[in-house]
C-alpha cells in the first residue's frame, strides 16, 4: 500500500465502520452506503493525505447527506414565464395532481372496462373528453408531442414523402428539430418554398407518386416578419384533398380556446387528418402528446408498435383526464388563470407583497413590466404585469433565492432582481416572503 510520507497510515474501512460515531451514521443510512462513503473518503485521503478523524467523519457524513438529498424539488416560479420548460412547464390543478397521486398509490381500471369486466383500452379514458372538446373523430395520447409527431410520421408516411415548407423547419427547445424527427421516422422530407415565403403552388408542384402527406408545423417559438407568405392550413387541406394525401398539423401549444394569435385546436381538427400538440403547454395538463384526427389514421397510429414504446402511464392519464374534464366544465386551469391575470390584479398582488416585505425591513418597490407565456406559445406577446423589484445586488439576490428554502426563481431585468406575481400559485405568498427575507439577509450578510 502506498503511504503518504510523514503521515499516519489510513485506517481500514472495516475498522472505521465499527467505531461508535460511524455506527451512529448507520442508524440513518444503510451500512453498505456508509461503507461506500468511507471508501470514497479514504480514497481521496490516499490522494491528498490523511485528515484528522473528526474531519473524516464530517466529510463522510456530508457525502451521505449529498448522495441522499432530494434532487427534483418544488420551487417557486417568480419569473413570470408561465410555461417555463426548465421549471416543468404547466403546474397541474390541485384536482389533477390529486388524481395522479391517488391512481399512483393504488390499483386502477387503467385497462379494464368496469361495466363488462373485459379488457379495456387506456386510450379510451380520455378520448371521449378530447372528442367533445375539439370535435375530433378520434384521439390518441402518447408520452409527449415530439412522440406524437414521430408516431404520426412513422405510422403514416414511413418510406414515402412528406412535403413541408422551409419556413416551418423549426427547432423547438430541447433539440426537437423537424428534419431530424423526419429522418428518424423513415419518411423522406421534401422541402418546398423559401424561408420566408411558401405558396400553395409550391406544395402543389412537390406532390408526386411517392407523396404520403403534407405537414404543417406551427412555428411556436419564433415569428417571421416582413416580406413573408405562408400557405393557410385551409389551402393546404385543398391540395391534400385533391391529391388524396394526408394533412398533418404539428400545433405545438394546443390552444383549446382562442388566445391571442395561437391557432385553435378545433379549427385545425376541422381541416387536418391528424393534429398533434402538447398536454403541458396551453392545455395546462401533464406532459403528454395529444394526437387528434380522423378515425383511420389515428387507428393506424395506435396499432403501430411505436405507440407501445411511447405510451403514457396511469398518472399522466389520471391528471390529463381531470384537466380535460375541468375544461369541459368551464373551470380554468392554473395556466389559463395565470395567462388571463390582468395588470390591475397583478399590481394589487405585487403591492401586497411589497407592503409585507417592507414590514420585515426588506427594501423593495414596484415597477411595470411584462411576463411571457413561454413554452413556445404566444412568442411575440408580452403580457403586461407589475414586478416587485428587490433592492440590492441583482445577481447575488437571485442566486441566494435560488439556493434558498424553498428555492425561488426570480427574474433579472435591467440589472434588478424582480418577482413577477403572475406565476405565483395560491398558498405560495408566505413561503415566498420568508425566502426573500432570508435571501436579503444572506446578501446583506
Ligand atoms: C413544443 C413543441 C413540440 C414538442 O412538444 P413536447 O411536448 O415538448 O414533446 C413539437 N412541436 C411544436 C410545434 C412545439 O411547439
Amino acid at each position: 500500500m502506498r503511504r503518504v510520507r510523514g503521515a499516519s497510515p489510513l485506517p481500514a474501512v472495516g475498522s472505521l465502520l465499527n467505531q461508535p460515531e460511524y455506527r451512529e451514521l448507520q442508524e440513518r443510512y444503510p451500512r453498505a452506503l456508509v461503507a461506500d462513503a468511507i471508501r470514497e473518503q479514504v480514497a481521496s485521503e490516499r490522494a491528498t493525505g490523511p485528515v484528522d478523524p473528526a474531519d473524516r467523519l464530517d466529510r463522510v457524513a456530508r457525502l451521505l447527506a449529498g448522495w441522499t438529498a432530494p434532487r427534483l424539488r418544488r420551487v417557486i416560479n417568480a419569473t413570470g414565464v408561465v410555461l417555463h420548460t426548465n421549471l416543468g412547464r404547466a403546474p397541474l390543478s390541485a384536482a389533477a395532481a390529486a388524481a395522479a397521486a391517488e391512481v399512483a398509490a393504488g390499483y386502477s381500471n387503467l385497462e379494464l372496462d368496469l361495466e363488462s369486466g373485459r379488457r379495456g383500452s387506456r386510450h379510451e379514458l380520455v378520448s371521449d373528453l378530447l372528442r367533445r372538446l375539439t370535435g375530433a373523430e378520434a384521439a390518441l395520447v402518447v408520452n409527449n408531442n415530439a412522440g406524437a409527431v414521430l408516431l404520426a410520421l412513422t405510422a403514416l408516411a414511413r418510406g414515402r414523402e412528406v412535403v413541408v415548407s422551409r419556413g416551418q423547419l423549426v427547432e423547438i427547445g430541447g433539440a426537437f428539430r423537424m428534419p431530424d424527427v423526419m429522418r428518424l421516422s423513415g419518411a423522406r422530407m421534401v422541402e418546398v418554398g423559401t424561408t420566408n415565403r411558401t405558396r400553395v403552388a409550391d406544395y402543389e408542384s412537390a406532390v408526386g407518386p411517392k407523396t404520403a402527406a403534407l405537414l404543417h408545423v406551427h412555428a411556436s417559438n419564433f415569428r417571421l416578419s416582413g416580406f413573408t407568405e405562408s400557405t393557410p392550413l385551409a389551402e393546404m387541406a385543398e391540395v391534400a384533398r385533391r391529391h388524396g394525401l394526408l394533412l398533418l398539423d404539428d400545433l405545438g401549444s394546443g390552444a383549446l380556446d382562442p388566445v391571442a394569435d395561437e391557432p385553435v385546436v378545433g379549427d385545425s381538427v376541422a381541416l387536418a387528418d391528424v393534429v398533434a400538440f402538447s398536454g403541458d403547454k396551453l392545455v395546462g395538463g401533464p406532459q403528454a402528446g395529444i394526437a387528434l384526427g380522423r378515425a383511420e389514421p389515428i387507428r393506424k397510429m395506435a396499432r403501430h408498435p411505436l405507440a407501445r414504446a411511447l405510451r403514457v402511464d396511469k398518472m399522466t392519464l389520471a391528471a390529463l383526464e381531470v384537466t380535460l374534464r375541468q375544461r369541459l366544465l368551464g373551470e380554468r386551469s392554473p395556466v389559463a388563470r395565470m395567462l388571463a391575470a390582468g395588470p390591475e390584479e397583478l399590481r394589487r398582488r405585487a403591492a401586497h407583497l411589497m407592503v409585507r416585505l417592507r414590514e420585515r425591513g426588506v427594501p423593495c418597490r414596484l415597477a411595470e413590466g411584462g411576463s411571457a407565456a413561454g413554452g413556445g406559445s404566444l412568442p411575440e406577446r408580452e403580457l403586461p404585469t407589475w414586478l416587485l423589484v428587490l433592492e440590492g445586488p441583482a445577481s447575488r439576490l437571485a442566486a441566494a433565492l435560488r439556493r434558498g428554502e424553498p428555492p425561488v426563481l426570480a427574474r433579472i431585468e435591467d440589472d434588478r432582481c424582480c418577482v413577477d406575481p403572475r406565476t405565483l400559485l395560491p398558498g405560495e405568498d408566505d413561503l415566498l416572503l420568508d425566502a426573500i427575507e432570508a435571501a436579503a439577509a444572506v446578501v446583506t450578510g
